[in-house]
């Protein structure tokens, strides 16, 4: 889209003459939208400092080393030394040039032992390449009984978001994976995705990992393949972009839109027989996407809901004409169509339902669009539990400030002032958002169910 600061900031003798001059420009993101591989990590030199107390050398170890990258580490430990002979990928004492750091500060219980986070983190951010990731591990503070210990705990997510801040202005991510009992057994996925450039517009994110789900066995290739997604509001944006990194990956997308848009749907899901025109506010479309899986195969792999639409005023203003099409397309229809479609989700499928920034941090003008948004992100925590025991995991997005046609419609200043505002100084892609709906769609992503996973560059606005 239009963002004049990062054209500018893509001519590289240009940009060193603003930057020269003192002239901020946004930094160029790094972006993966290859095709998914087994060593999703090759070539990647992580530094994984030694924190006190550390409990989660071993499956993180492997987690790396299975991916293909290297760590590096300057205190020896048996299980990186072990994981890294068994996948050949030696543990380096130091390097010069770092793409990732991963902090387990699962041990930190007091607030002596936090330095630890200044003491090893801050030596080693000279040598992380621009654009380079940050992940760190602790432990749900509420699964601690000692209250130093959990609040020890709690204070890794405040240094993880600053830091993500300090990380942005060269492109960089900082996030923090919340491991419950039993959730290690599911850190190989999110390792892959928030360690890659896969999750570019991701950063000062809190997620939590848990067994609820139990974990199929990996598939790192193609890890859609041969299943059936359903996409709502796949014709244009986010949607569109969603369908094709999920073919990408091996899925048959069925891509609905409203009736009229059949023949780019038709292109995009590269099968007249499954563009989808229906209206999800119709009565009768629940009953018709049930027919369309049938005629399709009858199971889904995954069902992305992404379609929705904004009519936005201030309260005072607001009319039922207003309020009741946002709540209804947006939550309502989502509801209605998940209750038909339950039963056609396959044991470990995937679903996955857009939600947004403006329904966690509020929008001057949009209560409705915040409602239903919010009310998405109630409705995935409320479910997941239920779907748990099959094996399908829910869980929500909330893109932030994404150029589409939706946020090329806010007023120049307003949208100017919108993409500046995220730790990374530019809104994102919808192809972020897609390759997030991939991840969460994948086998690997179990350990992720009933969460909402922020695409929103560390930003609090947008759409
Ligand atoms: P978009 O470009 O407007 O695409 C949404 C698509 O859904 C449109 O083709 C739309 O058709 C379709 N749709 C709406 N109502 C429908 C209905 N009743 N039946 C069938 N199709 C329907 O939106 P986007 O920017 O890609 O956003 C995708 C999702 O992400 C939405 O849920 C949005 O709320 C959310 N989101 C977006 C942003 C952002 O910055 N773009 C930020 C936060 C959240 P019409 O155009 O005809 O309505």
């Amino acid at each position: 889209m239009s963002d004049a600061l990062l054209r500018l900031a893509e001519r590289r003798a240009l940009a060193r003459l603003f930057r020269q001059a003192g002239f901020p420009l946004p930094p160029v993101l790094r972006r993966d939208a290859s095709p998914w591989s087994e060593r999703g990590l090759d070539e990647r030199l992580i530094a994984a400092p030694a924190l006190p107390g550390a409990a989660l050398d071993r499956p993180l170890a492997r987690a790396l080393a299975e991916a293909g990258a290297t760590v590096v580490r300057d205190v020896e430990a048996a299980a990186f030394i072990e994981a890294g002979q068994a996948w050949s990928r030696p543990v380096l004492a130091g390097a010069d040039r770092l793409d990732g750091i991963v902090l387990d500060a699962t041990g930190l219980r007091t607030v002596e032992a936090l330095a630890s986070l200044r003491e090893q983190t801050g030596p080693l951010l000279g040598r992380l390449r621009s654009g380079g990731r940050v992940l760190a591990l602790a432990r749900p503070p509420e699964e601690l009984v000692d209250a130093e210990a959990a609040a020890s705990q709690r204070a890794v997510e405040g240094f993880v978001r600053s830091l993500a801040r300090e990380l942005g202005r060269k492109g960089g991510t900082a996030n923090l994976l919340l491991v419950g009992e039993g959730g290690a057994e599911g850190l190989a996925g999110p390792l892959r995705f928030f360690l890659s450039d896969r999750s570019a517009f991701v950063s000062g994110v809190v997620l939590r990992l848990s067994s609820a789900v139990a974990l199929p066995p990996p598939r790192w290739l193609r890890p859609l393949d041969g299943g059936l997604v359903l996409v709502t509001g796949a014709a244009r944006g986010i949607g569109a972009a969603t369908v094709r990194a999920l073919r990408r990956e091996g899925a048959r997308v069925l891509a609905l839109d409203r009736p009229g848009e059949e023949t780019v749907l038709a292109e995009l899901a590269g099968d007249p027989a499954r563009a989808l025109g229906l209206d999800l506010a119709a009565g009768e479309t629940p009953a018709r996407l049930v027919e369309a899986v049938e005629a399709n195969g009858g199971r889904l792999r995954a069902v992305v809901h992404n379609a929705g639409i904004t009519r936005d005023k201030t309260l005072g203003r607001m009319g039922p004409e207003h309020w009741q099409p946002v709540l209804d397309i947006n939550l309502g229809a989502v509801l209605r169509a998940q209750a038909a479609l339950d039963p056609l989700v396959e044991d470990g499928g995937r679903i996955v339902a857009l939600s947004s920034i403006a329904g966690l941090a509020g929008n001057a003008g949009q209560t409705a669009y915040a409602a239903s948004k919010a009310g998405i992100a109630g409705w995935v925590a409320a479910r997941a539990p239920s779907l748990a025991a099959r094996g399908v995991a829910l869980n929500a997005i909330a893109p932030g400030f994404i150029e589409t046609r939706l946020t090329a419609a806010i007023p120049l200043l307003t949208r100017e002032f919108g993409r500046r505002l995220s730790n990374l100084s530019q809104g994102g892609l919808p192809e972020d958002v897609a390759e997030a709906v991939v991840f969460l769609c994948s086998p690997g992503a179990a350990g992720l169910s009933g969460q909402v996973l922020r695409v929103c560059g560390g930003s609090y606005l947008g759409a």
